[in-house]
């Protein structure tokens, strides 16, 4: 009797904004990120683009752009994925216990739009605060690099003499 189950259920789709069906994500999402996000799927180690990066930044869901993670509690694990030592806030990512395949994990997915972000292993002896390494798929982040929010007007500076309000 297999339990493995190829399907999220989909009792667990959060209602709301960032609810949506398998077409709909299918549209938004690349083939690869729609299998990993809405399939559980891993991609393969040393892989993805955020795995060896050292970039400032926030890492947000690809699926659906909420802010989990930041370059802060980024870490190398050397595992072949980004590894991070604590969400970017208690809230932002839900936990699922996985028993596939006799393992015991804890899934990691969004707590906005439900999608799969990788799994969190705790008690591994790495030396972080917390001693838990968040698993993520980079194919499940896309990283908004810190420096991005200078990159604004490129006329500023131009600055104009404002006159003070006459009160007229
Ligand atoms: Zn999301």
């Amino acid at each position: 009797m297999s339990e493995i189950q190829d399907n999220l259920p989909q009792t667990t789709a959060p209602a709301g904004p960032a609810a949506k069906t398998d077409e709909e994500w299918r549209r938004e999402l690349t083939p690869e990120e729609f299998h990993v996000l809405r399939r559980a799927g891993t991609e393969r180690p040393y892989t993805g683009e955020y795995w060896d990066t050292h970039q400032e930044g926030v890492y947000a869901c690809r699926a659906c752009g909420a802010e989990l993670f930041t370059s802060a509690e980024k870490f190398d694990s050397h595992c072949g994925w980004p590894s991070f030592w604590a969400p970017l806030a208690e809230g932002s990512v839900r936990y699922l216990h996985d028993n596939t395949l006799g393992m015991r994990r804890i899934e990691v997915r969004c707590a906005s739009c439900d999608s799969h972000l990788g799994h969190v292993f705790e008690g591994e002896g790495y030396p972080t605060p917390t001693d838990q390494r968040f698993c993520i798929n980079s194919i499940s982040l896309r990283l908004r690099p810190a420096r991005e929010q200078d990159a604004g007007d490129p006329n500023a500076g131009n600055q104009t003499a404002k006159d003070q309000p006459t009160g007229a």
